[in-house]
């Protein structure tokens, strides 16, 4: 099969377009053809290796999304055929943890006992053909396309555990949407508003604020002009805001700690601006404040969002199309961070 292979980590230039033997379909194992493919910013991560800790076996495909039909079915695999429209479950779960306790059984296989992750783990999507195990399957509606599918599973369906099952957002309230120019920020403020909330996007610039407020944002704070906490203030008289969706860590996480309402909550699943931040506990407990967060979502979840985008309630933002073969021009563009939404990849 095609696929774009790396032999070392290191910078865009290790990612080779090549031919590499096909993967067949074991014992509880299918393997999808994949139509597309979703790039997300810590692909670049794993490329570079930046923590030092992966120990990825070379010849390493990367790539957590797509989206195909299945090619071929393994022994044991029920319910799904050949030809079926289907993505893989990046977190991927045994589907019973091998343990007393089992998360997979409280419908959060999202953090199985046995979590391993595609595209790090084993080989990824960044080819024209993946396997995974059974209870790592998603089918995808026929009202949702290829393309949409590949842009929903780590936006639409992360953002969906940050504002509704974590953040627990409810109507009339007013929340921060960090990074609203991200997948995921892109998709909280659609959730957010989907939820009768009154949605304030932050990214850094204004023409993402512009884009943020087609989706839904009543207003916009741009954060390398302006700080969050004095417009936050100013937006809502003097009280903040009852959540806050983050997802970038650092100084910011800080800022929005401090630009929340009174028994306010943060939501977060990432920290690419600083993993390590110091944070005033005495501030936190004053203002009864609540910080929760997500590891990516459960395939449950993934199924509720798919749907929702068949409906055409949420709408995936699908920034610059690339084919297959130009992946390292891809990981430019998502280093630039000078884009809005996602960019896929069509194999
Ligand atoms: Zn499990």
């Amino acid at each position: 099969m095609k696929a774009v292979v790396i032999h070392e980590t290191g910078g865009p230039e290790k990612l080779i377009y090549e031919d590499i033997e096909t993967p067949t379909a074991g014992a509880g194992e299918v393997l999808i053809n994949l139509k597309t493919v979703g790039l997300n910013h810590f692909d670049l991560d794993v490329r570079g290796d930046v923590s030092g800790y992966l120990n990825l076996k070379m010849p390493h495909i990367l790539g957590v999304e797509g989206a195909g039909v299945i090619a071929e079915i393994g022994p044991g695999v029920q319910g799904f055929k050949v030809g079926d429209r289907v993505m893989p479950q990046l977190t991927t779960s045994s589907g019973r943890c091998n343990r007393q306790i089992c998360n997979c059984a409280l419908g959060m296989d999202n953090i199985c006992l046995d979590f391993a992750k595609l595209g790090i783990t084993h080989w990824g999507t960044y080819a024209e053909y993946v396997k995974v195990t059974a209870p790592n399957i998603i089918r995808i509606p026929d009202a949702v396309t290829d393309l949409d599918a590949a842009a929903t599973q780590v936006a639409m369906a992360t953002a969906w555990e940050l504002v509704v099952t974590k953040g627990k957002v409810s109507q009339g309230e007013d929340v921060l949407v960090n990074a609203a120019g991200s997948g995921v920020g892109s998709a909280a403020v659609q959730i957010a508003h989907l939820a009768g909330a009154r949605v304030i996007a932050s990214a850094g610039s204004d023409g993402k604020l512009d884009r943020a407020r087609q989706l839904g944002a009543a207003d916009g704070i741009n954060y390398n002009k302006h700080s969050i906490v004095d417009e936050v203030m100013k937006l809502t008289g003097g009280r903040g805001v009852d959540v806050v969706i983050e997802m970038v860590g650092g100084d910011l996480l800080k800022q929005s700690l401090s630009a929340l309402a009174i028994n306010g909550r943060l939501s977060t699943c990432g920290a690419h601006a600083g993993e390590v931040v110091d944070i005033d506990m005495i501030e936190f407990f004053r203002k009864q404040l609540t910080m929760t967060s997500t590891h990516f979502a459960p395939v449950s979840t993934n199924q509720r969002v798919l749907k929702l985008v068949g409906e055409g309630k949420l709408r995936p933002v699908v920034e610059k199309i690339f084919p297959l073969k130009e992946m390292a021009a891809a990981h430019e563009l998502l280093a630039s961070r000078n884009f809005f939404g996602k960019v896929i990849l069509e194999v």
